[in-house]
């Protein structure tokens, strides 16, 4: 006699008396499918000036990086509809090339199992400039505050040394220079360049070094933009 207790059991592994998805136990549909899919990149653009990023088609006032980029990459990926009670979490990293990533760490569950996936995702950010900023740009400028390091670590200065700026400040910024040997911050205004200057150098040493640029002498007085070297 042929049994009529036909029992269902897992294609893949025979597993029997689990919960069936499909025809596959949790763990095995884990494996086979793409639970999480995320795009390999994401772009991002920072204003160089005021900070704000581009993301979802608009400027937004600086937050935290970390918000823009999970919004970004939420935009983009999948979640197989299977998995249930799903999170995920963003941190921000660099692979060993020194590229940045975010890792992305997808929680759920699949039935009654939890599953974590890690999926790494490149960041393109670009330096850019935002539109009220690129509205300022070729404003004029009446003095440069050169940030220069002695180390040569120069992310952890500027990090440093924009801690400084007031909301004053960043709207009297007219544009900011990112060379090889620093960064370049042109104020339309001398004496909140100067001010700047001086919040810093009350905080910590510094070597500041004063100087002209375009120095011509107008009426018996020095005419040129002034031009503080700062190095941290
Ligand atoms: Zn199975
Ligand atoms: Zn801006």
């Amino acid at each position: 006699m042929v049994s009529l207790n036909t029992k269902r059991f897992c294609v893949s592994c025979g597993r029997e008396d689990v919960e069936l998805i499909g025809l596959l136990c949790p763990s095995c549909y884990s494996k086979r499918k793409e639970l999480f899919s995320v795009p390999r990149s994401i772009s991002i653009k920072t204003c160089k000036i005021c900070g704000s990023q581009w993301s979802s088609g608009k400027w937004m006032k600086a937050g935290d990086v970390e918000d823009t980029i999970y919004v970004e990459i939420m935009k983009h990926a999948s979640i197989d509809e299977n998995v249930k009670e799903y999170k995920a979490d963003v941190e921000l990293s660099k692979d060993k090339n020194g590229k940045d990533i975010a890792i992305v760490i997808f929680t759920g569950k699949i039935g009654n199992e939890n599953i974590s996936i890690r999926k790494d995702v490149y960041i393109n950010n670009e330096n850019s400039l935002c539109d009220s900023c690129m509205k300022k740009r070729g404003r004029f400028y009446d003095a440069i505050v050169q940030l220069r390091s002695k180390n040569g670590n120069l992310n952890e200065k500027r990090v440093f040394f924009e801690s400084f700026f007031s909301r004053e400040i960043v709207d009297n910024l007219s544009d900011v220079k990112i060379g090889k040997e620093g960064i370049d911050y042109y104020f339309i205004n001398r004496t909140i360049a100067k001010r700047l200057v001086s919040s810093i150098t009350s905080m910590m040493k510094v070597e500041v070094k004063e100087s002209f640029e375009g120095e011509s002498l107008k009426n018996g007085k020095r005419n040129g933009k002034l031009v503080i070297s700062l190095r941290i």
